[in-house]
């Protein structure tokens, strides 16, 4: 792709549930290497945002590129293969399984051989087994959890957990990573802690970064630049010191 091009580019997308335009052709840039922050009031559109990106909603109007790809109408897995992976607000980790076998789940899209190979035995299953299980140990390692790879995801701290979300987003080695309020429910250690991951997923694997997030403190520290949405439009867009002290954006979270 041309030098300078977009991570992803999102083009007068509009939205429309029954009665109400969740978004009203909305627009930004996700520069590569960047952190961009997606804010704004209870129901400025936020999720609705990231679904359009995830593919989980379709847009009536508009489009999404991921550099010189066309998104626009893709459904999910489609768009996670193409490279666009996303956590969840609430976790959606299994229980039970460990924290490899949560990873490992993240791979999963990535696995070429069949699983008639693996049931067979063939020495080609065996040796991307062995390569996907070196990653996983990477990844893990480059989030902090080296050391909590054989135990249950589901008896981590929560903060943990979300990690261990964030981590199985990165197995599948995306190009944009979709974060939808990692820091919600951690505590101020948790908090920081994970900004720092974040921020070391941006400058460590060079991976673009769109972050829905209510904690102004993150969105401020992290971020390289801020889209404010409000009522399903566009009210601001540039770097978080201009788009805090846009009056726009205060009186939309003053509610005046
Ligand atoms: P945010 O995440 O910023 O709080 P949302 O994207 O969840 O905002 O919602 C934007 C608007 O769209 C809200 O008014 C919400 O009630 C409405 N909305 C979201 N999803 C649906 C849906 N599936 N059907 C109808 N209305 C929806
Ligand atoms: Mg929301």
């Amino acid at each position: 792709s041309p030098c300078g091009a977009a991570a992803l580019r999102v083009t007068d997308v509009t939205v429309r549930f029954a009665g109400l335009t969740a978004l009203d052709s909305v627009s930004f840039t996700v520069e590569p290497g960047s952190v961009h922050a997606v804010i704004g009031p209870n129901g400025a559109g936020k999720s609705t945002c990231f679904n359009v990106l995830s593919g989980v909603c379709r847009a009536n109007s508009g489009s999404v590129r991921l550099g010189d790809t066309e998104l626009t109408g893709l459904p999910p897995h489609r768009v996670a293969a193409l490279g666009v992976a996303r956590t969840f607000q609430n976790l959606a980790l299994p229980p039970r399984a460990t924290v490899a076998d949560s990873l490992l789940l993240g791979r999963h899209r990535l696995t070429r051989t069949g699983f008639l190979a693996a049931g067979l035995r063939l020495p080609s299953a065996a040796r991307e087994a062995r390569a996907h299980l070196r990653r996983v140990h990477e990844i893990a390692a480059f989030v902090g959890l080296a050391d909590d790879l054989e135990k249950p995801a589901g008896a981590l701290p929560y903060g943990q957990q979300k990690l261990v979300e964030l981590a199985r987003a990165l197995c599948m080695e995306p190009r944009v990573l979709l974060l939808d309020e990692p820091v919600a429910g951690m505590t101020a250690d948790e908090r920081r802690a994970t900004a720092a991951v974040i921020a070391g997923v941006r400058d460590g694997l060079g991976i673009s970064i769109v972050l829905v997030e209510h904690d102004m403190g993150v969105v401020m520290r992290l971020a390289d630049a801020v889209t404010v949405l409000d009522l399903g439009r566009r009210i601001a867009d540039g770097t978080p010191a201009q788009v805090q002290n846009d009056p726009a954006v205060v009186r939309a979270y003053l509610g005046a």
